[in-house]
């Protein structure tokens, strides 16, 4: 009973002091186990969400919280003015694990990760002694890279750059996907790095066309720029692999990681290539809380079994299943133009007089017992925890079919 009156006012609690960027759903969750969380009210949600991605083990993974715990009754913090283990360790293992990368930044956060990668680019371009304005990046119209002013003007998103001017020069955007745009591009000669998400995510979840992120590998290396890939939401098994660019068979010069690398625990990475790995040098670049040991013991653990057969196998199964689940909704409902994605990164594009509804979509489903996101007015996406079992998947259709059918009916 305690528990049924705290909801509102603990909601209220927020609408009177948090600054108000966000809108939250009228829920307060408390817990969770698996792909299921609970409210404070005791009702329960399937989680095709996963706290925007974050979540990829699931709710309240043994491994993880013995990780914690265990680094947590031993040091919390240490900065890096001195070494600790975790961090050291999490570093050799992303090395080993990314294929491509000699060195790691370690930071807290997906923004930061980016921030980093924006500040190598530039100082490798200064370093081969190009003039600021020979250090363009060249983002994607649609990609979203982070909100500090940096990585917001990366962001090649009008909505999350207005009001926030002057913006940092030196960033240029294309169509995704357009290869003649993109050679066309390098013409002037002053391009010094190309950045992506393999899978756009909160652009509308829209992958890299096949072929693409080769033909960038190729066209940066023809006119020395660098590839930088941002697999913040993509990374980390979503795809099905543990790095995304894996499908692609393309060796990058710069991977940033957040989100699921600490699966709750706040935590960001830039991994850096051969040819960047030396440049940054004492004093270039840093942060307090970069290398956390309580965030580095977490994403060891993360790291290990997210990138295990067995997890893997797991995203090409489910994948399968709620892809196939959202066709079937859709010969039913005729909501959806096109169901598009990679591994257990999916969008359902709403189609026609449907546009722009996905916020009240996801009332619906939040009405039934699912929490699932959307990527911008038009698309509902689905990032559901990678290890999300038979049962929770079979649930979770349930309640999506039944919200949908409450929507297409109201
Ligand atoms: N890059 C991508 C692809 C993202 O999806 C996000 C967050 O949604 C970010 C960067 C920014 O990460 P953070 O919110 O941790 O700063």
């Amino acid at each position: 009973m305690q528990q049924h009156d705290s909801s509102p006012s603990l909601i209220d609690l927020g609408k009177r002091y948090w600054l108000p960027v966000y809108k939250p759903r009228d829920v307060v969750l408390d817990h969770g186990k698996g792909a299921r969380v609970w409210d404070t009210e005791g009702r329960d949600f399937v989680d095709f969400g996963a706290g925007i991605a974050v979540n990829a083990l699931g709710h309240g993974d043994p491994d993880l919280l013995a990780a914690l715990t265990a680094q947590a009754g031993k040091l919390w913090h240490a900065s890096n003015v001195f070494w600790t283990e975790p961090p050291l360790r999490l570093a050799e293992e992303l090395v080993q694990a990314s294929g491509f990368a000699e060195r790691v930044f370690l930071c807290n956060s997906g923004a930061e990760a980016n921030e980093a990668a924006i500040k190598l680019v530039r100082k490798w371009a200064a370093a081969q002694g190009r003039a600021p304005e020979r250090r363009v990046i060249v983002t994607f119209k649609g990609s979203f890279h982070g909100r500090t002013l940096a990585t917001v003007t990366a962001t090649a998103q009008p909505k999350y750059q207005e009001g926030y001017e002057p913006l940092p020069a030196g960033f240029r955007y294309l169509d995704f996907n357009d290869v003649v745009a993109l050679k066309a591009a390098f013409v002037a000669g002053d391009v010094a790095a190309v950045m992506l998400e393999p899978v756009q995510g909160e652009g509308g979840v829209v992958p890299a066309a096949p072929g693409f992120l080769k033909r960038v590998r190729e066209l940066c290396d023809e006119h020395g720029a660098l590839l930088v890939l941002d697999e913040i939401q993509c990374g980390m098994g979503r795809t099905g692999a543990l790095f995304a660019h894996a499908h692609d068979d393309v060796q990058p010069d710069i991977v940033t990681l957040a989100k699921a690398l600490g699966c709750g625990f706040p935590i960001g990475a830039m991994l850096a290539g051969a040819k960047v790995a030396e440049v940054m040098q004492y004093g270039a670049h840093g942060t307090t809380f970069g290398g956390n040991p309580m965030a580095a013991a977490v994403a060891r653990v993360a790291l290990r079994k997210l990138g295990s057969a067995d997890v893997l196998a797991n995203v090409a199964r489910q994948a399968d299943v709620l892809r196939a689940g959202l066709e079937n909704i859709n010969r039913e409902l005729h909501l959806f133009d096109e169901v598009r994605g990679r591994g257990l990164m999916i969008g359902a594009v709403l189609a026609g007089v449907h546009k722009g509804k996905a916020g009240v979509i996801l009332d619906h489903a939040a009405a039934h017992g699912l929490l699932v996101l959307q990527a911008g007015p038009d698309v509902l996406r689905f990032v559901p925890p990678l290890t999300i079992n038979d049962e929770e998947m079979a649930e979770g259709l349930r309640r999506l079919h039944a919200a949908l059918a409450a929507f297409a009916a109201a």
